[in-house]
């Protein structure tokens, strides 16, 4: 059995819109210490819409003493553009990025950007700065929803890899089946990054539901209809939530999962208790 106490956690980040939003984050991220992240990485808008502010935060989560990997997407971008953002983090010693190619909000419409998938970000992160950067990239145990089917989708991810990703952290899921035959999968290939699942808690139904719907994640019907049935109860929403995503990391842990990655939606209380459930000793 996988000893849950140093598997290497951590933590995803948005960039707050207002101070307000500033100070809920560093209040939580500071709670969040006691995890002991390897790193923290903060989601990059789209098109740029977020450039200042992921730039911001990751220099923020830095003066914590914490590692931080700024997420970076093509879409939308010019390779200047993606020049000058990856010339400034190295400039400010940022060693680490998750590369994306990203999705442009609806409505924005418009240039799709010079580089057309995240497999060329990759290859031209590694062009422009060699190995300065430990390149993270997207995996999805559930298939990303616009591929074709799932081979075609690993044999994407596998491209990925292939043009200088060093590891890859997952979407979210609820089934840990479909982590494990990914894993699985990718390991036919050839193909020996680290692949940590990704962990989204469960606190709010609605937001849950939506976010899923827009990802492809799915979640269990068994899952939904606790949760419906919860209605607007929300402490047994979280404390359903804390033991359903406890229950999944132990098994992603006992399987082999190299780590867990959080996405904490700027908050710290289901990843502490998450995490606290993982590391005490009964
Ligand atoms: P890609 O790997 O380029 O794949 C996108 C689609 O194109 C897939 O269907 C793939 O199968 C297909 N594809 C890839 N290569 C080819 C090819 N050569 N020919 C044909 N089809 C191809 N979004 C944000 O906007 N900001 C963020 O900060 C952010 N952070 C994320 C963090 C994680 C861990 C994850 C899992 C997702 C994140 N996303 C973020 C969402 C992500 O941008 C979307 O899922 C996006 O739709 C795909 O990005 P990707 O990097 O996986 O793209």
């Amino acid at each position: 059995m996988t000893d849950t106490t140093t598997p290497a956690y951590s933590l995803e980040f948005f960039p707050p819109r207002d101070i307000a939003a500033q100070e809920r984050l560093l209040r939580a991220a500071k709670q969040m210490l006691a995890i002991h992240p390897r790193y923290v990485s903060v989601t990059f808008g789209a098109g740029g819409s977020t450039r200042e502010g992921t730039a911001g935060t990751v220099r923020t989560l830095r003066n914590l003493g914490v590692d931080a990997a700024p997420h970076l997407s093509c879409v939308g971008a010019t390779l200047a553009d993606l020049r000058a953002i990856l010339a400034s983090y190295r400039e400010e010693g940022v060693r680490q990025v998750v590369a994306l190619r990203g999705d442009l909000p609806s409505g924005m419409g418009g240039d799709a950007g010079e580089l057309k998938y995240a497999r060329d970000l990759v290859a031209f992160i590694r062009k422009e700065t060699g190995d300065w950067f430990h390149i993270e990239v997207a995996a999805y145990p559930e298939m990303h929803p616009q591929a074709d089917n799932p081979s075609r989708d690993l044999d994407h991810f596998v491209d990925k890899v292939r043009a200088g990703a060093d590891s890859a952290i997952t979407q979210y899921f609820f089934n840990p089946d479909a982590y494990f035959d990914f894993i699985e999968r990718v390991a036919a290939k050839g193909v020996s990054v680290p692949i940590v699942p990704g962990i989204m808690p469960i606190t709010n139904h609605t937001q849950l539901a939506r976010f899923s719907q827009m990802c492809g994640a799915e979640i269990p019907r068994w899952i939904r209809l606790r949760l419906a049935e919860f209605g607007d109860d929300k402490a047994s929403i979280r404390s359903f939530g804390v033991d359903v995503v406890t229950d999944l990391c132990r098994k992603l842990l006992d399987g082999g999962a190299p780590g867990l990655h959080f996405y904490t939606l700027n908050s710290a209380e289901a990843p502490l208790a998450i995490w606290k459930n993982l590391t005490s000793k009964v």
